[in-house]
């Protein structure tokens, strides 16, 4: 069950703040509260969807296409073509998703490292 009360829904709703980069009909852009790289930037869809999968099995088409717009207007948006960027979507308990919206991660500004770290 989705959370209406999940922090990025009240950042959608207004009730919560943001530092915005961009936004349109089915997506909303802002800066990382707590940024891990130079820049950090959330994408997140304006719809009611916990995570990948739901969001994949459950929005329409133009939900869809429209996200992955507004990831690419974002990362133009930050100049980050250049020297590139990763993307991250965390997942669930083992992916250690904190926010129950999805929303995927725009990293980018330095050398980020290595992708994980082997355990
Ligand atoms: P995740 O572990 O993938 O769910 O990441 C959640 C991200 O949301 C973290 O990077 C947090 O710093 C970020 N975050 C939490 N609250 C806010 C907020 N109010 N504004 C912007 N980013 C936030």
């Amino acid at each position: 069950m989705y959370d209406t009360n999940n922090i990025f829904a009240k950042i959608l709703r207004g009730e919560v703040p943001c530092k915005k980069v961009v936004q349109g009909d089915y997506f909303l852009s802002f800066h990382d509260i707590n940024p891990k790289t130079n820049v950090h930037v959330q994408v997140i869809p304006t719809g009611p969807y916990i995570n990948a999968h739901d969001f994949i099995q459950k929005a329409s088409q133009d939900e869809q296409i429209g996200f992955w717009q507004g990831v690419n207007e974002t990362i133009t948006a930050l100049n980050l073509k250049g020297n590139g960027y990763r993307l991250i979507m965390n997942t669930g308990t083992n992916g250690r998703q904190e926010v129950q919206h999805l929303h995927i991660h725009i990293l980018g500004g330095n050398d980020i490292g290595p992708m994980v770290v082997k355990k």
